[in-house]
């Protein structure tokens, strides 16, 4: 992992600083006999932080300036001298400007660069330092509260219960989990095991295994789905329990910028905050003008239900979410079309890695249209008529059912953020800056409301560092990659540079294949359609990008991730050892193909 420091920006409105202990004349490792002020208390000018014993005297060491304690980094019975770091500070602009030659907090940050397209911004409101402990408080209060209880909001809510602060977290449906538990990452991952059940045992009548048509008990298997989120779920709500998290079920909108107003089912209940963190995550979008109301149009949730198996189903939209869905509906018998507007599935993958997963899913599925639009979907008792437009558009279509998966947007309007002054933008984003701070200092915004890729794990991870920041630890956001896998047949995983934006930016890379034809572990598999990528710098040779195509490419993905982040080159990972016979060592002999030492294929000398 590379580490750096960056400094805070000096034009930020809040800034924290160390305290050290100033000229005591001669006195060395004098021991502290009592600490004054604890985290959170607001502290004037010269307020008394600490006291010394010297065998001549007690001394007090007063706070250059005032501020907020954030962080006491020593203890009654530590010894200090000039010099010596003793607390963190957290101050406005004027006053760092009035003490401008305090050292400045470093901040610790484990690599260069930030999500694509999530808005950063400064923040600009200065916090009324004064005032942080002095609003009035609502019928509850807590140092931190959490708006959202999906990954990024349980994950901030857990953290930061375990860094000793009191935390209520609010969610406005029963089960805690958000989008992913209930009606995404997981529910979605359960069926696709069972599509992945089904198309094995069907395709093991190559290898002379043949079993009989799958006999599907529909409500054996939406009551197994449900069995597998309940498990989370009530899991969630243990550790929650378990951390004194308390979770208020309601809906929340912001009425002050320290007071969340809950309808919740027993009546309104006010719920103050010293810090909030924003996790209320993203809903379905909608392409507006077509039957909504008619129930054979679903998204992704109401496919997630398993209502039935239609006979012909149309997916509009061929990204990640479209195409899982279309894999599990396969496999369940379902003849699948989809309608994508892009001239690729995936749009943001490059087209060669999409190439295996298009050859096998143009032969299963009834009809894949690139390029093409629905302009008009009509409900009649046959079936909803679709009529397309574009250079690949069909006639129109009637179908059983249709699938919406057209992506999602983000609730940044639905919860009352503007009413305090928020930064939300026309899309609904919340904006935030590295440290996950929207523009009012502490707000925090994480996961699907703040910017893509909307993936979990970016949620989580998010969630954990707006909870150590406002406990006062030194960090920013700042992730190398955030991997992105469709969970489809077969799967589909990507970090880093993609090959299309190191074009784009005009990177002198290397693109190095190792196509499972070659993998001993693929072809005992019957899975040989895979490749593995990887692009590393022509000049360093370090790792810039990694794609995978081929049965478990979600997992296989971390190793490259871990490679990126530690900034290893082509070297380091092939003289690693790999297991054998394993899917993992096609990364391995990808990274032999870049250092000219691969022995699996024959590559004739240029
Ligand atoms: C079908 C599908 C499959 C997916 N598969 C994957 C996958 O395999 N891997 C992956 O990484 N990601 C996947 N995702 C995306 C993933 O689910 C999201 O990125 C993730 O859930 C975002 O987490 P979050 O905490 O930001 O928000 P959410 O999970 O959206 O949670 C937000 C929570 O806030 C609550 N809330 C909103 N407004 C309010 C309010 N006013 N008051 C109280 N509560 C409120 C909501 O009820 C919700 O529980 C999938 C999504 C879908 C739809």
């Amino acid at each position: 992992m590379q580490t750096q420091s960056i400094k805070l920006n000096k034009v930020a409105m809040i800034q924290v600083i160390e305290i050290e202990i100033p000229d005591i004349g001669d006195f060395k490792d004098i021991p502290i006999i009592e600490i004054l002020v604890s985290p959170g208390d607001v502290v004037e000018k010269e307020a008394p932080l600490i006291t010394l014993e010297t065998d001549k005297a007690t001394l007090e060491i007063p706070a250059p300036q005032a501020g907020v304690i954030k962080e006491i980094t020593v203890k009654v019975g530590d010894k200090v001298s000039q010099g010596s770091p003793i607390l963190t500070l957290e101050t406005s602009n004027q006053q760092a400007e009035a003490t401008a030659t305090l050292p400045t907090t470093e901040i610790q940050s484990n690599s260069i660069d930030t999500a694509e397209d999530t808005p950063l911004i400064k923040p600009e409101i200065a916090p009324d330092l004064a005032s942080i402990k002095n609003f009035p408080h609502g019928d509850i209060h807590a140092e931190v509260v959490v708006l959202g209880a999906g990954p990024g909001g349980y994950t901030a809510a857990f953290r930061a219960a375990d860094l000793g602060k009191k935390v209520i977290l609010i969610e406005r449906y029963p089960s805690l989990g958000g989008v992913c538990l209930n009606v995404g990452c997981i529910p979605s991952k359960a069926l696709l095991h069972v599509a992945k059940v089904i198309t094995e045992a069907k395709d093991a009548e190559h290898q002379g295994i043949v079993f009989g048509k799958p006999k599907i008990t529909l409500d054996k298997l939406r009551a197994w789905k449900e069995s597998v989120i309940g498990k989370l779920t009530k899991g969630l709500k243990a550790l929650a329990k378990k951390r004194k998290v308390e979770v208020i079920q309601g809906t929340g909108q912001f009425s002050t910028n320290h007071m969340i107003q809950v309808e919740t089912p027993t009546g309104t209940k006010t719920v103050s905050f010293d810090y909030c963190i924003i996790a209320a995550g993203s809903s379905v979008a909608r392409i507006p003008g077509f039957p909504y109301d008619d129930p054979r149009i679903i998204d992704s949730t109401g496919a997630l239900k398993l209502e039935e198996i239609p006979k012909r189903m149309l997916i509009i939209g061929g990204g990640i979410i479209g195409l899982e869905m279309a894999t599990v509906y396969d496999a369940l018998g379902c003849k699948i079309s989809v309608v994508e507007l892009m001239e690729q599935l995936i749009p943001g993958a490059d087209a060669d890695l999409i190439q295996p997963l298009y050859k096998r899913i143009k032969k299963r599925y009834e009809a894949i249209y690139l390029k093409t639009k629905v302009t008009a979907i009509e409900a009649k008792k046959t079936g909803l008529k679709v009529t397309f437009s574009g250079e690949n558009a069909p006639e129109p279509q009637t179908y059983d059912r249709i699938l919406m998966a057209v992506g999602r947007r983000p609730n940044g309007h639905d919860i009352g953020a503007e009413n305090i002054g928020i930064h939300v933008n026309e899309r609904g984003y919340i904006q935030v800056d590295q440290q996950l701070r929207t523009n009012i200092p502490h707000i925090f915004g994480i996961g699907d409301i703040v910017g893509e890729p909307m993936l979990a794990h970016k949620a989580t991870h998010e969630g954990k560092l707006a909870a150590e920041i406002i406990a006062g630890h030194k960090v920013v956001f700042d992730a190398r990659t955030i991997p992105s896998v469709a969970y489809t047949d077969p799967e589909i995983a990507w970090m880093g540079l993609t090959e299309n934006a190191a074009k784009q930016q005009g990177i002198d890379y290397e693109k190095v294949t190792f196509p499972w034809a070659a993998s001993g572990r693929a072809i005992a598999m019957a899975r040989e359609e895979g490749m593995t990528h990887l692009l590393l710098d022509k000049n360093t040779r370090h790792i810039l990008g990694a794609s995978i195509v081929g049965v478990n490419a979600g997992e296989l993905i971390s190793e490259t991730v871990l490679a990126l982040e530690m900034g290893a080159d082509m070297e380091d990972i092939s003289l690693t050892i790999h297991p054998h016979p394993t899917l993992s060592e096609t990364i391995l002999f990808a990274a032999e193909i870049a250092e000219g030492s691969i022995t699996d294929l024959y590559i004739p000398k240029k």
